[in-house]
């Protein structure tokens, strides 16, 4: 972040950073520990300057090293890393740890990779915009909205009335008591899967009991009858067959 700052004017508001690791894992049966740094531009419609980051990393590293390397600081002072709002980790900071990963960042300008269909956020964010969850509920939402079935979006799920919200179901009708989950694939995995099965079997057990449906992308090919079958259920108050 210094090097960025530095090399571009820029005050620490205009980028953030996460920090998530350490990870160990072994590549050529030597094992490698390793860190990731995410940045983000909290600007609205953005500031432009990931972009830059990104393409010339080898000029904001070279920033980096003028800027921590100086004399008469082993470790780290309030000239370099030291700031009222990292002083948790004051004890911790030490530039000369950080020079030799900064060296071989100045040393050749980065390799920009594409966009894979995975790391491609636009569904995401179009998704989002639409207030579901995921594009494959978006895809869900546009089959209602064909079919003149409007759910609630992220609807809190409460055991009884005025009780905490124990889920959000993706879609749901409040005065029907049904709750509708769309599963991707990736969602059910280990403990979520196992604590999803709990919440979803109380809801059910629940007096008055909750319908729940849960969707995967197959369903989709079901059309107007899976929404009819939908539209049946939110509308009606007949006690659910278990
Ligand atoms: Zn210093």
């Amino acid at each position: 972040m210094a090097g960025v700052q530095h090399a571009y004017m820029i005050d620490d508001r205009e980028l953030a950073f996460d920090l998530e690791g350490p990870w160990s894992r072994s590549i050529d049966d030597k094992q490698a520990t390793y860190v990731s740094l995410t940045f983000t531009d909290p600007t609205v419609g953005g500031s432009g300057y990931l972009e830059r980051v990104a393409s010339e990393l080898n000029v904001v590293a070279e920033h980096a090293i003028q800027h921590l390397n100086h004399p008469e600081c082993e470790t780290a002072c309030y000239r370099c890393l030291k700031a009222y709002g990292n002083q948790r980790f004051h004890t911790l900071l030490q530039w000369p740890l950080a020079i030799p990963a900064l060296e071989v960042l100045m040393e050749t300008p980065p390799t920009l990779c594409a966009l894979t269909y995975s790391d491609d956020p636009r569904p995401w964010l179009e998704a989002y915009a639409e207030g579901v969850g995921s594009p494959l509920e978006l895809k869900f939402w546009r089959l209602f909205q064909q079919h003149g079935f409007s759910p609630v979006k992220q609807m809190d799920i409460r055991l009884t009335p005025g009780a905490p919200a124990v889920s959000i179901a993706d879609f749901g009708v409040d005065a029907a008591r049904l709750a509708i989950y769309i599963d991707g694939a990736s969602v059910h995995v280990g403990h979520r899967l196992r604590r999803d099965r709990i919440i979803r079997q109380r809801m059910k057990e629940a007096d008055p009991s909750w319908r729940v449906v849960e969707l995967r992308a197959a369903d989709l090919a079901r059309g107007v009858s899976l929404v009819e079958e939908l539209v049946y259920l939110g509308s009606s108050s007949v006690a659910p067959t278990m």
